[in-house]
């Protein structure tokens, strides 16, 4: 799988476990929320339906009032009609009658005869109560009955506690001391006010108990805390909606994360810890005659997307996290473990790259001798280029070439003429080769100001004893210059591009054959 599509997989899940982690926690939160909010809003909701009970109680106690000072005892019309007024203007009154006496009430239709048992309650201002499942005086069933000052009124029972809650609310009006229930909601609810004790220790479940001196009722209300669905339902669509922002951050950083990992600098030191590099051959061959005397190892890697990335680009990386000198191990170890054989039948010679710190630690070479050892090779199979810029510390950069030169390396000084040596400088070094960068060969036969430093550097390096090899040659024109000018070996795409060491080795073929 290619690295970005994977990595996107892996973000994708990422935001998908992102998202319905949020979901849960949601969850858990809104129900811990709702545990702690159960409480208030229970006790608000019974305020509301004992302010009902009270209200009832009140209207009633105005329609007593009103009927004391009509006289019942003739029921005559007007009497009737002022009951019947009674009723029609009240908001929970269903009957209102004035006791004759005995057995006798006057109704808005007439004289009717009800008995009544004893009351089966009595509120504080001394009103009887009876509760019926069917009405004595109407055809209405679930009636109470109300009698005070010889005026009997009836409402329903649900009036009482008539408010709006949810499904998880339970209420009861009841009278504390015979334990008889005026009302419940919603109506069929069973909830038992002797239990009080015992649902104060259910879980999930809040309890709050109201009296209120003005009447003798209390109500009792309980409600569970809603069930983690429950919640989820209520809150489906904010919920999913957070769930799904969280998600999608979850997943984007998930991607920015491995996005970082995909970075040069992280890939290299993977790259490095599993070797995976390769090592190109680029032909060194005598300007004179053609012939290969060497190869330049070129150190060449692949990004774990499979692109190739250039050593212009990777080597500063490599060198910024300090990784290149496992670099320079690892193209020693490729480059003897691909060529060794020929160059130890053959008089070729490989030359390796060292870094800016491989010249200022005496690491590298202790490396280089062993592993010659152990290939049975002669030091001068294995030339050295170092860059201007690895003689910075020049006096350090001098004695880790000394000591390689002395056990009879050719030390090379690569892209010469980009950096600041002087002639001076150069004289200082121990050095046996210069090679001549590309850019003053790419002057040749130009119109550049350039274009005649290279007959300057030839003439210099002439001077100094040093061997010449001139770097980037593209064109005919540019080695027959070389040649006439006596520079001693060349490289560049006119003689070939780097190569594999499997096509390094079909070049030399072909060389010989020629
Ligand atoms: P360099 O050591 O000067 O290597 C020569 C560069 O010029 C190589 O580029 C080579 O492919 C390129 N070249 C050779 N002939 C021609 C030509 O005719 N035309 C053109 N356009 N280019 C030509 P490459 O392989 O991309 O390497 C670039 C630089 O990266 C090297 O310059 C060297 O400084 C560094 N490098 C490469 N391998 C290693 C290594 O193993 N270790 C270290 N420390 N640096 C390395
Ligand atoms: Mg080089
Ligand atoms: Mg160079």
């Amino acid at each position: 799988m290619k690295v970005e599509y994977r990595d996107f997989v892996i973000s994708v899940l990422a935001g998908l476990a992102g998202g319905l982690t949020v979901l849960v926690l949601l969850t858990a939160f809104g129900h811990l929320r709702q545990l702690q909010t159960t409480d208030t809003e229970l006790e608000a909701l019974s305020r509301r339906g004992f302010e009902r009970t009270l209200a009832v109680m009140d209207e009633m106690r105005r329609g007593v009032q009103q009927l004391e000072s009509v006289d019942g005892e003739s029921c005559s019309d007007s009497e009737r009609a002022s009951l019947g007024k009674l009723v029609r203007n009240s908001l929970y009154l269903k009957s209102a009658n004035i006791h004759m006496g005995g057995n006798r009430y006057c109704s808005d239709t007439g004289i009717i005869k009800r008995e009544l048992q004893k009351p089966h309650l009595q509120t504080a201002d001394g009103a009887e109560i009876w509760l019926y499942a069917n009405n004595p005086f109407s055809a209405r069933n679930n009636t109470l009955l109300y009698r005070n000052n010889g005026v009997l009124l009836s409402t329903l029972h649900d009036h009482l506690l008539n408010i709006v809650t949810d499904n998880r609310t339970r209420m009861v009006l009841y009278d504390p001391v015979s334990g008889n229930v005026l009302a419940r909601h919603p109506s069929g609810a069973r909830l038992d006010p002797n239990q009080i004790p015992a649902l104060r220790h259910e879980p999930d479940t809040a309890v709050v108990v109201l009296q209120d001196p003005r009447v003798k009722v209390s109500l009792l209300a309980t409600r569970r805390t809603a069930a983690w669905p429950v919640q989820l339902r209520e809150n489906l669509w904010p919920w999913l909606l957070t769930a799904f922002v969280c998600g999608m951050l979850a997943g984007a950083l998930c991607y920015r994360q491995l996005g970082f990992r995909r970075q040069p600098a992280q890939q290299l030191k993977r790259a490095v810890r599993s070797k995976s590099f390769e090592v190109n051959y680029q032909p060194i061959v005598a300007i004179a005659d053609g012939r290969c005397l060497g190869a330049e190892c070129l150190i060449r890697w692949q990004d774990e997307d499979g692109r190739p990335v250039r050593p212009d680009h990777f080597v500063p990386i490599a060198e910024e996290i300090g990784l290149i000198e496992a670099m320079t191990d690892i193209v020693l170890e490729k480059a003897l473990m691909e060529l060794g054989d020929i160059l130890r039948s053959g008089t070729l010679y490989l030359s390796i790259n060292l870094s800016a710190s491989d010249m200022i630690k005496r690491r590298f070479y202790p490396l280089l001798r062993e592993s010659l050892i152990r290939a049975g090779l002669d030091p001068r199979k294995i030339a050295i280029e170092a860059t201007e810029r690895g003689f910075v510390d020049a006096e350090r950069a001098n004695a880790v070439i000394t000591e390689m030169r002395d056990a009879g390396h050719s030390i090379l000084i690569d892209d010469f003429g980009t950096g600041y040596s002087s002639l001076s400088y150069l004289q200082k070094l121990a050095i046996d080769v210069i090679k001549i960068d590309k850019a003053f060969v790419d002057a040749i036969n130009t119109e550049s100001a350039t274009s005649s430093v290279i007959v300057h550097i030839i003439a210099m390096a002439k001077q100094l004893g040093l061997k010449t090899v001139a770097e980037g040659i593209e064109t005919e024109a540019q080695a027959l210059f070389l040649k006439a000018h006596g520079v001693d070996a060349g490289q560049g795409w006119y003689y070939s591009k780097p190569l594999t060491a499997a096509h390094f080795r079909l070049f030399l073929e072909n060389s010989h054959a020629r």
